[in-house]
């Protein structure tokens, strides 16, 4: 990549850098472009095009027209036939952070003489721009934005899309509608799916994922590939209603019948616009798409005229890009991890980088097949993705940057614990596996999945005090936790007299924990929280599971034969019952239930088969205590509005999707603050609309 300018830099340094940066994003459009295969994250991307406008804007005797700073898109594909676009389709200016959107309101109020302005929010649909043409009702042409003036004609692909209409009843002669071709999420994952069961490279993005499928000389590829729009804008227009705002014409399309996204909102502070900016980052993963922003555009489509056009962007509109969650960095080393099981795990050892607000020195490589597929070696410069919630992974390398000294990993053949224990990978198996069963990475592993929040939840026994624990032979299974004294673990590095205490008398209430946690906490395949459960609700003690024959185990409700066998299997082990009998000689309980309400403490049933969709924040309660509150009154709670919903309960931070539908089924929307009221009487509030 090039190298950065410093201050004081020569006219000739200004110029050589400006020219060295022309060419690396001219070498990243031909690649995101027009090849649907980036090799580098959109924020470093945009870090590149930022630094290049900034200085073709500081020295405008090195600026060009023609500067691939300055250009939208990429050149059209010769595989296709070039549609000229009667109005070009531009790119948009884009605001990196909340200065530069308020910066980019004051220019337009300043450009508006003061006047007021509606802005309408939608959300950036990370996909590709279609211009659809419909002459006299039928669809003739679809065409990609290629470099804005000239594009693709991809309409026979366009024509899979299954929510595009191709007839329209009521257009007007001419009518292009625009939009964003994008893919589910669901979708992308289905495909990931099936790619790494083919043992195939996985598709990098839904966004290229998109453009690839679009992209097809074989229409049948698109059509497998269920791709989906939305509408944004008419583009060119012969005859036909005229609208005096964007919102109008919005309306105009939705009717005419084309998918629009039902996040559109206006507003006319501009505070409310940056709270929906930010509000919508936290939003961004509970949607099934990729959005990577926010477009803000003005409303008034009199004022737009008036504000015009730079020669790459529309100045009436700007996008609010959301913070990366693709970063670059180096992978310094693969590493393997050994699970209770026995299962391992390659990893990647990065140098620390920032990635979706925390920072990532970690990322799973999944298995062995992956590292190859991938080809990431150590040395290499990797793509890192971190998305909400999920595990950060490593999408994949930066070629260009490999050194060359960089060499392809294989996986060891032994673990690098001191029994160094064989690894094994069977035919057939996508997992290689330390078969040695006195492991001691499997037992610390073992240990940490028992103290565990899903399982025996003893807080304060992390791995650090496992790890401890076993290399002085304190403990060599769970129940040797049950004989530690509050002095040996004193005598633990990190620990003083009252955190030894706390840990002892976390241990010890463990003693009494719920018998299907107890269950849970011994790891047996396929015996995860949800079927520990299902077995203690009919089975009065763990003993009790275990002592009993298969075929009966078969008979719970969720439990097949693939369970039953593999809890059978583990009862026959005679080390498995003498660590169940040293568990119960150290005091370990295993028959403890949640206590049911007996009658008289339940509460009446005043939801009593009724669905109450919530959303959004209600003050005093969490998600899962608000869905609680009504199960505990007889209702059930589902994610989504239908017609079979009784109500909708609407909390601060709202999504406006569940608010639209319910109100275009005419389902009562209660606000947060009825909702004690409501769950007490059962009646809707007065006020409920
Ligand atoms: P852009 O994606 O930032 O913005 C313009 C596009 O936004 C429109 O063309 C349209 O397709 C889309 N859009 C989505 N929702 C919209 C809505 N509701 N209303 C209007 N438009 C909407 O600009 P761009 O010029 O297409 O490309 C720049 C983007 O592509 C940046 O995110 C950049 O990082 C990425 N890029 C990445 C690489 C790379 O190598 N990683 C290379 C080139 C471009």
């Amino acid at each position: 990549m090039a190298e950065e300018i410093s201050p004081g830099a020569s006219p000739e340094d200004v110029q050589g850098r400006i020219e060295g940066l022309r060419n690396v994003v001219a070498r990243h459009n031909v690649l995101y472009y027009e090849q649907d295969s980036p090799e580098i994250p959109d924020s470093e991307y945009d870090v590149l095009v930022n630094e290049l406008r900034s200085l073709e804007e500081q020295f405008p005797q090195f600026a060009k027209a023609t500067s691939s700073g300055q250009t939208v898109g990429g050149a059209p594909s010769a595989t296709f036939s070039p549609v000229q676009h009667a109005i070009p389709m531009t790119s948009l200016d884009n605001a990196m952070d909340v200065e530069e959107l308020r910066a980019w309101g004051d220019r337009v109020q300043k450009s508006l003489d003061g006047e007021s302005v509606r802005f309408v929010c939608e959300l950036k649909i990370d996909g590709l721009a279609m211009s659809i043409r419909y002459v006299n009702g039928e669809m003739v042409t679809a065409a990609t934005r290629g470099d804005g003036r000239v594009g693709e004609d991809v309409t026979a692909n366009v024509r899979t899309i299954s929510v595009i209409p191709q007839q329209l009843a009521g257009a007007p002669p001419v009518i292009e509608v625009r939009g964003e071709v994008y893919m589910p999420r669901e979708v992308f994952d289905e495909l990931n799916t099936e790619a790494a069961r083919a043992g195939e490279r996985e598709l990098v993005n839904p966004r290229n994922a998109a453009a690839g499928s679009l992209r097809q000389k074989d229409s049948s590829v698109t059509a497998r590939r269920k791709l989906a729009f939305w509408a944004y804008q008419i583009g060119d227009r012969q005859g036909g209603p005229q609208h005096a705002t964007h919102e109008e014409a919005l309306g105009y399309i939705a009717d005419l019948g084309f998918p629009v996204n039902p996040e559109v909102t206006g507003f006319e502070s501009f505070d409310d616009v940056v709270t929906f900016c930010q509000a919508a980052i936290n939003r961004r993963h509970e949607l099934g798409y990729d959005v990577d922003g926010v477009v803000i555009k003005v409303d008034d489509l009199g004022q737009r005229e008036e504000l015009g056009f730079t020669s790459r962007a529309p100045r009436w509109a700007i996008a609010f890009k959301f913070p990366p969650e693709e970063r670059l960095t180096a992978l310094l080393d693969i590493r393997v991890s050994v699970g209770r099981t026995g299962r391992t795990t390659p990893y990647a050892v990065l140098e620390p980088v920032f990635v979706d607000g925390s920072t990532v020195s970690m990322a799973t490589l999944h298995n062995e097949d992956q590292v190859r597929i991938k080809d990431v070696r150590p040395g290499d410069t990797v793509i890192v993705r971190k998305a909400g919630d999920v595990i950060p992974e490593v999408v994949g390398p930066v070629l260009s940057e490999r050194p060359p000294e960089a060499r392809p990993w294989s996986f060891p053949k032994h673990c690098e614990c001191p029994l160094q224990s064989e690894f094994v990978r069977l035919d057939g198996e996508a997992d290689t596996r330390c078969v040695e069963s006195k492991c001691p990475f499997q037992r610390d592993q073992k240990l940490m999945y028992w103290a565990s929040r899903g399982a025996m939840d003893i807080e304060g026994l992390g791995e650090r005090t496992v790890v401890q624990l076993t290399e002085r032979d304190l403990v060599r299974d769970v129940a040797g936790l049950y004989q530690l004294t509050v002095d040996e673990v004193e005598a633990l590095e990190g620990f003083a007299r009252p955190s030894a205490e706390k840990l002892i008398t976390a241990i010890d209430e463990s003693r009494r924990q719920l018998a299907w946690r107890v269950l849970t906490g011994f790891g047996i395949k396929h015996v995860g929280p949800t079927v520990a459960q299902s077995l203690l609700s009919r089975y009065e003690s763990v003993r009790k599971v275990f002592e009993a024959s298969q075929a009966e185990l078969s008979l719970v409700d969720g439990i097949g034969a693939v369970i039953a066998q593999s809890i059978s299997r583990w009862w026959e082990n005679s080390e498995n019952r003498n660590l169940v009998d040293r568990l119960e000689a150290g005091g370990v309980v295993l028959d403890i239930h949640e206590a049911r309400p007996s009658a008289d403490e339940m509460l009446e049933q005043t939801l009593e088969g009724r669905a109450v969709v919530i959303t959004g924040t209600v003050p005093g309660y969490n998600r899962d205590e608000a869905a609680s509150a009504v199960a505990a009154r007889g209702g059930a709670s589902p994610g989504s509005v239908s017609k079979k919903t009784f109500a909708l309960v609407v909390g601060e931070g709202a999504g406006a999707s569940k608010l639209t539908k319910a109100e275009s089924l005419g389902i009562p929307i209660i606000a947060a603050g009825d909702f004690e009221q409501f769950l007490a009487s059962g009646q809707l509030p007065k006020n409920a609309d």
